[in-house]
């Protein structure tokens, strides 16, 4: 049985961290290697503005490094190698015109496992993400931010009064909010997920997807689940990865989320989403 959506979120409004307007992201065949094992081939997928899009399929088949190729982090491997093309409304990431810092400001990242700072206080982990952008702001701008970026995140109730505790002192489920939060205060205009829940307890992966439900009026999101009640869940459109036996992995179905669940095209897609594979 396919869950219902999670029910999305009205519009979050707030001056502070504006992050639209909403911005699509494209990938055209884009392939990509680690030395000279090719891992995948020639991708090509519209995620678009304000949706939720997940990646489904099995593990090794490459999901992870799409979603890096996303933000410019699989160049930081050394023996990475790239071809195609990533277009944030409309723009390729990769025009050597333009700078690395703004690709990865533009479109942020939140990992499985939760890696706040963990002896850096609530407060200075939702503002770290400014260091590296050079922003400076005063003190009232700074409380601001930390209010409406830990709102957005769904953790604001829980930590309004403890916000010069450390990062390390929350709940896993908490600590990866607190990530969402810390991504938010840089103003993406896509934020990519890779499993963000597979760490976490039921309670707290339920208080994410509410989060992701009411933020994606905000930022186009992209999330990698093997979780297929979730991807269920949370996201209108699907893309269903795979690597066949030393091949790279390439996606074999897309399409809304709801067909890909009742009338998927393709046989495998089937067999994977109902957990037969
Ligand atoms: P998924 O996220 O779908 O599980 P990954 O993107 O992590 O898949 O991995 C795809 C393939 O790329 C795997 O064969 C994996 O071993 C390989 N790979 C991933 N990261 C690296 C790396 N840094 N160096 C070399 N190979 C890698
Ligand atoms: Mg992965």
């Amino acid at each position: 049985p396919v869950p219902p959506p999670v029910p999305r979120g009205a519009p979050l409004t707030g001056s502070v961290v504006r992050v639209g307007p909403l911005a699509g992201l494209e990938a055209r065949g884009v392939s990509a290697w680690f030395g000279d094992h090719h891992v995948l081939d020639s991708v090509s997928l519209q995620m678009r503005a304000g949706e939720v899009t997940a990646l489904i399929g099995p593990s090794g088949c490459g999901k992870s490094t799409f979603l890096r190729i996303l933000n410019r982090m699989h160049e930081l491997v050394p023996s990475a190698a790239l071809a195609g093309e990533v277009l944030l409304d409309g723009k390729d990431i990769y025009d050597p015109d333009r700078r690395l810092t703004e690709a990865r400001r533009q479109i942020g990242m939140v990992f499985q496992k939760p890696n706040p700072f963990p002896a850096m206080s609530i407060y200075d982990n939702v503002l770290a993400g400014l260091k590296l952008t050079g922003q400076r702001k005063n003190r009232q701008a700074k409380d601001d931010l930390v209010e409406e970026c830990l709102l957005k995140a769904g953790l604001w109730r829980e930590v309004r009064d403890r916000l010069r505790q450390p990062g390390g002192a929350l709940s896993g489920g908490q600590q990866q909010r607190l990530c969402i939060a810390r991504s938010l205060a840089i103003r993406p205009r896509v934020l990519l997920m890779d499993e963000p829940c597979s760490a976490l307890d039921p309670t707290s992966t339920r208080v994410i997807e509410e989060t992701i439900a009411e933020l994606v009026a905000e930022v186009t999101i992209v999330i990698v689940t093997h979780n297929m009640q979730q991807a269920a869940r949370v996201s209108q459109r699907c893309a269903f990865f795979l690597a066949e036996q030393n091949t790279p992995g390439y996606i074999v179905e897309h399409g809304p989320t709801g067909a890909m669940f009742t009338s998927p095209r393709d046989p495998r897609t089937a067999d994977y989403v109902h957990g037969r594979f």
